[in-house]
């Protein structure tokens, strides 16, 4: 700045509304339809106040029209006038916890909305996030937004609170930096000297960071009121500054200003790739990754279904729907699909998905996850099942086994078969007449007089197309008598032996190619928590326990063809709670019963485990422990849109920071530890907190279960040094009960590549339908889309939203350049690159049906393949 020039104090007025949280929705909701009242009658009333942010989220509008309907027109007024900024998230979510595609959704429709009234602000506005993810450039750069407002994550080695923020595929966003938060500029006095000395300590927080002449005064906070005084306020801050000007404006009028006064100079801003997790200057409040897990499970369960079954295949089915029956009559799927994903997004705002809430909010969160699951269950199960009527043969029972990945694939699979005139299914036979044979499931042996109609199987089809089906026919005959399991403490197959240890449940596992055993792996280990929903916080004297009470029970409880699973019974003597002072754990002790499967298939090269927890006691952490024996200074960790390296080695805190660094990070399906030559990888589904800890018999992957905490937010925690929410009681965070675990094990030999396609089979596992109503009007196998590269994944399937064809996003989560090719197994016309908005770019390289792609490392494409309506 020259000595000639002003600072530019630039005034954005706002309101963060967290949509419930220390109060439920409804009641936050009455508070937000006075204040928007209030709100359109100031910038009615009044053309000095001349504009007002929405938080950067759209609901807020949706949430005031449905009480107040007829306010459409007066609010459309002031958004097309510029005076009201909406948009462009739907919800401001957590980033870490919610998937890739999810946050897509969430720009899409928030931007929908907002559109409806005026242009939407288009601003990547993530001023609460508890941390920023390392691909949010991309998904911003991706909807044409060219700038962020962030705030925590950040820590002090970025000089200026102007910086480029690039993604791993090269995709960059001026980011703007709120050095202390998005309040700094609430509620201005009136009183002159007050004012003064207030605009004096904003100067002094911004000043030192900034990089141009504009300073961000962000005039609002959690749930404050416009000011109508302001106007006046400026005035008088106007009349009695020399050295600085206040500006009433917007968050773009700001990005425009301070682009326009770097111009040339713009270069010299640092550019910064990577996420932001840093607590030196901010809270990240990084115990939410696993605060309440049910939570972080459900979610999962939702986007995975939506994602994977519910439109894809509804897509698929309603291709071929309309060339049977007509555009006319083929009804689509779009609004239960857009109804579902509205309640799971209400469900990623940050106070939510994390977890850190009242009871209350999170009982209303359980039903709306149940309600998308129902939706999304209501239009998969539709759509595969008028698929397998098509394409299974007229006339006997079939088996239509459906593929929600990549392919060709196997991998195991469930059905229901009703049994024939006295005889039990035995065997699948495809068109090829290759058997399959049945696992008989929860067998029941047949008592006389009563007669089993139908049979729970497992089986492995062999290779299913990709994001496609195949059909069997069913086998019927004698069965022979199921031999009693042996007794055993290890199964086998051509992959692995696996084997308990009586004394203390743990697994060995031998890796036959690799000629390695790994002892000690699913050991569960149970330590305090005296922390709240925010944050872990271990008990100053805490008691660490490791072993089970008793030395196991363990039981072969399935040996068959297809798979064979032992069943690990541990009773853990657990304390109940903390001592009175809560400097340490209850004496008094509960039992705590954990039972563990561990299943292998025959040639599928996974160890899968899932583990049931009967939780009776408080305050606690309990997490399940990997020793890899391997070494190495990093882990990876899956993210959006690829898989990052994290240094296990823990930041230094010198006493300044304003939360304590962690060893425990957010994950998406895997974490993978190698060391170069061989490598062991992690899956789960729905459990995000992982941490990698260095060992002297090298790095052991602990994966958080289940934190159990008794406060919203303690007022003081010696690891956080400043308060993070109101101090109200949570019995619910106790997560007393019943829970059930997935996660899977997968050796392998190099680095996470060669490895994780078997994560995302985990993730995703087969279905089956099983129809009595075929018509064989469709090929006995098929394929709805096929991609010519792993290392291509599939982000979404879906019919497009302008209803004229098909949408596929893919990524590229390899860390170097990939091509490949792409091919819709569907009749198509025009194949054209489209934005993350899906609005046009340009055509797309096309060669005999086939799209080629080369992408970058982390890199998004979106194609709309065009087809006949
Ligand atoms: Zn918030």
């Amino acid at each position: 700045m020259t000595p000639a020039q002003k600072w530019q104090l630039m005034v954005v007025s706002h309101s963060h509304w967290d949509r419930e949280w220390y109060l439920p929705f409804e009641a936050f909701r009455a508070r937000l339809v006075g204040m928007l009242d209030r709100l359109l009658h100031l910038l009615e009333t009044n053309p000095d106040y001349k504009h007002f942010m929405l938080d950067g989220q759209s609901i807020i509008l949706e949430d005031y029209l449905e009480i107040r309907p007829d306010r459409r027109q007066d609010i459309a007024r002031q958004v097309e006038a510029g005076r009201l900024l909406a948009g462009p998230w739907y919800v401001l979510a957590d980033e870490f916890l919610v998937g890739g595609e999810a946050l897509i959704r969430n720009l899409q429709i928030g931007i929908a909305i907002a559109r409806q009234f005026g242009p939407p602000m288009m601003v990547g506005y993530l001023p609460d996030m508890f941390g920023q993810i390392v691909h949010m450039p991309s998904i911003l750069a991706g909807f044409g937004i060219s700038a962020a407002v962030i705030w925590r994550g950040v820590d002090r080695s970025i000089p200026t609170s102007e910086f480029f923020w690039r993604a791993p595929d090269g995709s960059e966003v001026l980011a703007i930096h709120l050095p202390q938060g998005y309040g700094l500029g609430r509620a201005l006095p009136r009183e002159r000297e007050l004012l003064m000395k207030r605009l004096h300590n904003i100067r002094q927080v911004l000043e030192p960071w900034a990089s141009t002449s504009y300073l961000l005064v962000m005039n609002g906070d959690d749930h404050l009121e416009a000011q109508p005084e302001l106007p006046a306020v400026i005035a008088l801050a106007n009349e009695n500054l020399e050295d600085a000007v206040l500006v009433h404006t917007t968050l773009p009028a700001f990005i425009e200003a301070v682009g326009q006064e770097m111009g040339a100079r713009s270069h010299s801003w640092p550019c910064v790739e990577g996420e932001f997790r840093s607590g030196q200057r901010a809270l990240i409040l990084s115990g939410v990754t696993s605060t309440r897990m049910w939570i972080k499970q459900r979610n999962q369960q939702c986007e995975d279904l939506l994602l994977h079954w519910a439109e894809p295949f509804s897509a698929w089915a309603n291709l071929l729907r309309r060339r049977s029956e007509g555009a006319d009559r083929a009804a689509s799927d779009a609004g239960f699909l857009s109804t579902a994903w509205r309640l799971l997004l209400q469900n990623q705002a940050h106070d939510s998905i994390c977890g850190c809430s009242i009871d209350e909010v999170h009982d209303e969160m359980a039903v709306r996850f149940r309600r998308c699951q129902r939706l999304a269950e209501a239009v998969s199960g539709h759509a595969l099942r008028y698929i397998a009527d098509l394409a299974a043969p007229e006339g006997k029972t079939q088996v239509v086994v459906f593929n929600p990945l990549n392919g060709p694939r196997s991998g195991f699979c469930t059905a229901r078969l009703p049994c024939q005139d006295g005889r039990q299914p035995l065997a699948l036979e495809d068109e090829d007449g290759r058997r399959v044979p049945l696992q008989p499931l929860r067998h029941s042996p047949p008592s006389p007089g009563v007669i089993q109609e139908r049979v729970q199987v497992g089986f492995l089809p062999g290779e299913v197309p990709a994001y496609g089906y195949k059909t069997f026919g069913v086998v019927y005959g004698k069965p022979t008598r199921p031999g009693r399991p042996r007794p055993a403490q290890a199964i086998e197959n051509d992959y692995f032996r696996v084997e308990a240890n009586t004394l203390d449940g743990t697994i060995s596992l031998t890796d036959k190619a690799l000629g390695v055993t790994i002892d000690g792996l699913n050991r569960f280990l149970d330590g305090g928590d005296c922390g709240d929903e925010y944050n872990y916080c271990p008990p100053t004297h805490d008691e660490l326990i490791a072993n089970p009470r008793h030395p196991s029970r363990i039981r072969l409880v399935e040996d068959g063809l297809a798979r064979s699973t032992l069943e690990i019974a541990l009773d853990y003597s657990l304390p109940q709670g903390l001592t009175a002072d809560g400097q340490g754990r209850s004496r008094r002790r509960r039992t705590c019963r954990i039972v563990s499967r561990a299943s292998i298939y025959a040639g599928v090269p996974r160890l899968d485990f899932e583990t049931e927890v009967d939780n009776p006691v408080e305050n606690h952490r309990l997490r399940v422990h990997f020793p890899t024996g391997l070494r190495s200074q990093f882990a990876h960790a899956e993210q959006h849109f690829g898989v990052l390296a994290r240094p296990l080695a823990v930041p230094e805190d010198d006493g300044t920071w304003a939360e304590a660094p962690i060893g425990t990070h957010p994950h998406k399906s895997f974490v993978d530890v190698n060391d170069g030559q061989r490598g062991l990888l992690l899956a789960n589904r729905g459990l995000p907190e992982y941490e990698a800890i260095d060992g002297s018999q090298g790095v052991t992957i602990a994966l958080t279960l289940l934190r159990c905490v008794s406060w919203l937010a303690r007022p003081r925690l010696p690891n956080r040094r400043e308060v993070a929410g109101p101090p109200l009681a949570v019995p619910g965070a106790q997560c007393l009960g019943r829970h059930v675990f997935h996660y899977s094990l997968i050796p392998h030999s190099g680095g996470w590549e060669s490895a994780f396609v078997q994560a995302h089979r985990f993730a995703h596992p087969l279905r089956s339908v099983t129809t009595t109503a075929g018509k064989g009007q469709l090929a006995p196998r098929a394929s709805l889309l096929s991609i010519g590269s792993s290392a291509l994944v599939l982000s979404a399937l879906r019919a497009a939203a302008n209803g004229q064809g098909i949408i596929v996003r893919l990524y590229n989560i390899a860390s170097q350049p990939t091509s490949g090719e792409v091919r819709l197994e569907q009749p198509h016309g025009d194949v054209e690159v489209v934005n993350l908005n899906e609005e046009p770019l340009g055509p797309a390289e096309v060669d005999e049906r086939r799209v080629h792609l080369s992408l970058k490392r982390n890199e998004i494409i979106t194609l709309r393949f065009r087809t006949s309506r």
